[in-house]
């Protein structure tokens, strides 16, 4: 048996008809950029969060990125200021911030479920902090009412990093509606991926959408008057064409892959595994990734890659200890430092079927 860690190829076939439909609808059309399925898509994807705006913009990191730069331009944020981040997180986290001169200030995860500590938040507090970035890392929900709490009370932003979650529901509330702004990535790997790169902004404030808009199309909204130093940084017609297939039916693959992970959940038992928590109550996680631990993770990984199962893992190096951010290499984070040697992504995703998972459980129940 061989077992990818992810078949793009199969998950994309699963709307084939659709999707080349869509593509050969655009290629047709001679419009590519700026135009009516882009619009569309944003309606949808809108929709669909709750929000009142969203903006297509190229990536995930741009999308964080324009962000904190529109919250500068609007004179909310100044260069220095404080954003408080996950020292667990993918790297795009911490660069939307550097990028736009601010600093961020790194919180330790929570071992159990590898999201911000956000009973640690608050010791991180200082004069200089603005806004908070929350990351539903592995799509899990990274908020709770004490987290609303300390926003209130500080008055901070909330920014969310949902790159990995779309689709999850906090008390009945959809990820990306929780806070001011937030962050969406389309990269074809995510939950809700394109055929290439792709991001967005959701955000129900008018002023800081109209600020996104521009900043992304050369910091215009009039043609030929520039009135920010933008970037160009859009969602083109065909990835915008192929993503409105493709929300249709995410919460249909989102629930594909909750299955997976309530099975493995209740069938993986094995003394050398440690399991991620699954606390629901009012959380629906989406499950980008299934994240197992072990102490003997890396003999753990090559015993699957022998049996034809691929895992990978996220993340390997904490950003705080990239070369890039020498700055910080002094930092200690000893639980994501913890975290970076022992987690291992499993397969998951709408088209693995129940055989595989059948057999990546029992060869994670065989390994000793
Ligand atoms: C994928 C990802 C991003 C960046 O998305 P790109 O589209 O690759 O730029 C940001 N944050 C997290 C947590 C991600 O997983």
């Amino acid at each position: 048996m061989e077992i990818k860690f992810l078949d793009l190829q199969k998950i994309n076939m699963l709307h084939q008809e659709e999707i080349e439909n869509n593509l050969l609808k655009t290629f047709r059309s001679g419009w590519y950029l700026q135009g009516g399925e882009t619009k569309n898509f944003e309606k949808n994807l809108a929709e669909y969060i709750g929000a009142k705006h969203t903006i297509g913009v190229a990536n995930g990191l741009d999308a964080l990125r324009l962000i904190i730069r529109a919250y500068k331009e609007l004179g909310i944020f100044q260069d220095g200021d404080e954003i408080i981040v996950p020292a667990n997180t993918y790297i795009a986290s911490v660069l939307a911030i550097t990028d736009n001169n601010l600093t961020p200030v790194f919180v330790e995860p929570d071992v159990n479920n590898q999201n911000i500590d956000i009973s640690k938040i608050e010791n991180n507090i200082s004069e200089k902090t603005k806004a908070i970035m929350t990351v539903h890392l592995y799509g899990k929900i990274a908020y709770n009412e004490q987290l609303s709490d300390i926003l209130n009370k500080y008055d901070l932003k909330l920014i969310e990093d949902n790159a990995q979650a779309i689709g999850a529901v906090y008390n009945g509330i959809k990820t990306g509606n929780l806070g001011d702004a937030s962050g969406f990535s389309f990269y074809p790997g995510k939950n809700l991926g394109a055929l290439g790169d792709g991001g967005a902004v959701s955000t129900n404030n008018d002023e800081l959408a109209s600020v996104i808009r521009a900043i992304a199309n050369y910091g215009s909204n009039e043609k030929y008057i520039n009135t920010y130093k933008g970037l160009n940084s859009r969602l083109d017609e065909i990835q915008a064409s192929i993503l409105d297939v493709k929300l249709k039916y995410i919460d249909q693959e989102n629930n594909k892959r909750r299955q997976i992970a309530e099975r493995y959940s209740k069938e993986i038992i094995n003394s050398k595994i440690i399991l991620p928590e699954t606390k629901e109550g009012n959380l629906e996680h989406v499950w980008h990734l299934y994240v197992i631990r072990s102490s003997e993770r890396d003999r753990l990984q090559k015993y699957l890659a022998e049996k034809g199962i691929q895992t990978l893992i996220h993340y390997p190096i904490p950003p705080h200890l990239q070369k890039c951010y020498e700055e910080y290499s002094e930092f200690k984070f000893p639980i994501t430092e913890q975290l970076s040697a022992e987690v291992l992504s499993l397969p998951i995703s709408p088209v693995l079927d129940e055989e595989s998972v059948e057999y990546i459980i029992n060869a994670l129940n065989s390994f000793n």
